[in-house]
């Protein structure tokens, strides 16, 4: 069946010519689906039964259950579980900072990519999540929580580009002046570096925000935490950064997640300076957030200092990310794992 909150509104528009029906109803269904965030067909109240009937008979209608809800006692980051059609489940985060309303969003039900720091990944990829089921996330916190979201970024579980067209669709619905209208410079998608991928993105032009999960400044230490290194050695992945900015004009966020011991060192910084500086970029360092399968340790507040310092020093543009919902298993993957542990 095809699945409604899927659609553009051209395609819906095609569908309703199809139907014989007259096409300001695809406005109406679109405005009620992606602007009214409505979770049913009895919620549309100017939509003729007749014409919910046959939908309904026609059309898929995702609708995300929420399953379980936590909020952070330390900064009122909530994060969500949320229970899919098919029994799977996904979780989101809302962050709520002074200029807006964040919500990270899942892109995968797990993940294939295999970064050894990250809980997403432990049980592999089940599948990938569709437009609607993107979407639904930003739209059930929305009407869970009374309040417009103003940024989404794609970092909770899954490789984002590893479901391309599916993403693709995600952003072009979220954006679209017809439904939410999220300014596009207002979603971030992260990626863990998958090269080929990243350079079809690009010549789409969007004003998106890039960003790249890094984390090591040499191919060895990178592969020893990402496996997706042995495919893409940072020459190449450095050519595509470029790349990216001269398509787009969009500054490239790089995000570094600090190990102990691991790549957390000022010689670390260094070469992390001389790889990335002649980009126009910014660094996101982030402690990372120690997750109970792995032996990874978070750098001390002295190594964060330094490491940034470095940077900062060589001309770099960096901050320390805030780490939020700490206590609620706010690092990717955490909270899905512990539920199907537990179930
Ligand atoms: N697959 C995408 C997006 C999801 S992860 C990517 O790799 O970018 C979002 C960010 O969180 C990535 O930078 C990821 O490397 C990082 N991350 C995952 N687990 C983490 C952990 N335990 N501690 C700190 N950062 C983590």
């Amino acid at each position: 069946m095809t699945d409604i909150k899927s659609l553009a509104l051209s395609e819906l528009k095609d569908e309703m010519a199809a139907m014989g029906e007259k096409a300001f109803r695809a406005e109406q269904l679109y405005g009620w689906m992606h602007r009214k965030l409505a979770v049913s067909y009895e919620e549309m109240t100017n939509l003729p039964k007749a014409l919910a009937d046959r939908c309904r008979q026609r059309y898929e209608y995702t609708v995300l259950k929420p399953i379980l809800v936590q909020e952070s006692a330390i900064d009122g980051t909530r994060k969500y579980l949320f229970g899919l059609a098919d029994g799977n489940a996904v979780e989101s985060v809302l962050m709520r900072y002074k200029h807006g309303n964040c919500v990270c969003v899942s892109s995968q039900v797990g993940c294939r990519m295999g970064c050894r720091f990250c809980a997403s990944t432990l049980d592999g990829l089940e599948r990938n999540l569709r437009p609607s089921e993107m979407l639904d996330q930003v739209y059930a916190i929305m009407r869970h929580t009374g309040e417009r979201v103003s940024n989404v970024v794609v970092m909770g579980s899954g490789e984002p580009l590893d479901n391309y067209d599916n993403l693709l669709r995600f952003i072009e619905l979220l954006t679209d002046e017809n439904g939410l209208h999220i300014s596009q410079r207002n979603v971030t998608v992260s990626t863990c570096g998958l090269v080929p991928e990243m350079r079809r993105l690009a010549d789409r032009k969007l004003q998106i925000t890039p960003a790249l999960s890094l984390h090591a400044a040499t191919d060895e230490k990178r592969r020893a935490l990402m496996p997706i290194a042995e495919r893409y050695p940072l020459e190449e992945l450095m050519e595509a950064c470029a790349y990216y900015f001269e398509q787009t004009g969009r500054r490239i966020t790089f995000e570094y997640s600090l190990v102990k011991g691991v790549n957390d060192s000022e010689e670390d910084a260094g070469k992390l300076a001389s790889l990335i500086g002649r980009l126009n970029c910014h660094v996101n360092l982030i402690p990372v957030n120690p997750i109970r399968e792995r032996g990874y340790r978070q750098s001390d507040r002295r190594a964060v200092e330094a490491f940034r310092n470095r940077l900062q020093n060589r001309g770099i543009n960096v901050t320390v990310r805030r780490e939020m919902g700490r206590d609620i298993d706010g690092a990717c993957g955490q909270l899905r794992r512990r539920y199907r542990k537990e179930t």
